[in-house]
């Protein structure tokens, strides 16, 4: 069965996994999976977390 994997921050599709994949030992740990869809993160959303750790803009 074929999942989309979306960012979690910007709804980018990041790509198609295979949800088989997920039950064996690459398990992504930030991965939320919701229905057909997995919510991750995009690389550029994690490099923005990764460089600005403290600062929250609300
Ligand atoms: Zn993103």
């Amino acid at each position: 069965m074929k999942i989309f994997k979306v960012c979690h921050a910007c709804d980018r599709i990041i790509g198609e996994i295979e949800l088989d994949d997920l039950t064996s030992n690459n398990t992504d740990p930030i991965m939320d999976i919701i229905g057909n869809v997995a919510y991750a993160l995009c690389t550029d959303c994690l490099n923005d977390m990764k460089t600005e750790p403290c600062n929250v803009y609300h």
